[in-house]
């Protein structure tokens, strides 16, 4: 059956899974239209729900594989029948697959993301995608709008921050558009955004991302202290080697977090990262 026909009953929504369903299909054509063209293989979706946006995608890819953690909506979803052959349901917690392992099983070497995704568990899936960023060109998720404003902020902002600066070591990022809580059900309290990623062409060494979101961990455990204190004290690294060690990459050693730019972050790290004798440290 058409999952955007008025006689499906949608099964009643778990909280706990964060579950809010999008059923607007003028709002999920428009978001799949975010979606880069260049990329019309292998689709990933976080989140089957019930299916609505699951459907779109399967119109535009030439396989789509759908995570869905809840077993009553598996079964719904099985039952209803609307899932077109060329979509593949996995039953898991989506923190728990590979998407590695699932783009090498499909017989393709990249896939795209998208999922209208469960909000508890945002932030967690920004860092398995930056985990798993050499298999993934391309994301499109919608969020919490605050969850949304904390990725693509830019230095200085109220906003910046860790969630901020994982996100765009890999990844350009852009919110595309707005969706009003009207048109999910249930209504959720707060407006959502839809955030495209972008991997970076010439992105930054994939191996020292550990070191990087070490540092940036280190930087916003203290935001409101000077760099060079929460710094030293948390890599346990001398003051006055610290301070040495920011003036050379070019930052005010009694700037805050807040204030540090991605790319000052990244010189930092690798010059960090580099230097043998605290290269066990942030190991
Ligand atoms: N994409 C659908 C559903 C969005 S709601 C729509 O737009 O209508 C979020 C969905 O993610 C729910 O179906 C929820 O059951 C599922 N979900 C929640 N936690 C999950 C997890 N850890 N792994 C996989 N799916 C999860």
């Amino acid at each position: 059956m058409d999952p955007f026909s008025n006689k499906v009953d949608i099964p009643p929504a778990r909280k706990s899974l964060g579950q809010n369903f999008l059923l607007d299909k003028t709002a999920l054509n428009r978001i799949v239209s975010f979606l880069p063209s260049g990329s019309s293989g292998l689709v990933i979706e976080i989140g089957t729900g019930t299916g609505h946006l699951t459907k779109l995608l399967c119109g535009r890819f030439q396989s789509v594989v759908t995570i869905e953690k809840d077993d009553r909506l598996i079964e719904w979803l099985y039952h209803q029948g609307h899932l077109p052959e060329n979509c593949r349901l996995i039953h898991k917690d989506v923190l728990e697959v590979s998407f590695v392992s699932i783009i090498k099983d499909m017989g393709c070497r990249k896939a795209v993301l998208a999922g209208n995704l469960p909000y508890n568990i945002s932030s967690q899936i920004v860092f398995k995608l930056c985990a798993e960023q050499e298999v993934i060109p391309a994301a499109l998720f919608l969020f919490q709008k605050e969850v949304a404003e904390r990725i693509t902020s830019s230095c200085s902002r109220k906003t910046y921050g860790v969630l901020s600066l994982v996100a765009q070591y890999f990844f350009d990022v852009k919110k595309v558009m707005d969706i009003s809580p009207n048109l999910f059900r249930p209504r959720p309290k707060v407006v959502s955004s839809v955030v495209l990623f972008e991997r970076k062409k010439a992105g930054p060494c994939t191996k020292c991302f550990h070191t990087f979101l070490r540092v940036v961990k280190a930087a916003f455990s203290q935001r409101r202290k000077k760099i060079t204190n929460s710094l030293s004290h948390q890599l346990k690294i001398p003051k006055k080697d610290m301070a040495e060690i920011l003036k050379n990459v070019g930052i005010d050693p009694s700037s805050r977090a807040g204030d540090i730019s991605l790319e000052h972050f990244i010189f930092l790290s690798n010059t960090l990262g580099k230097t043998g004798k605290f290269h066990g440290r942030l190991a």
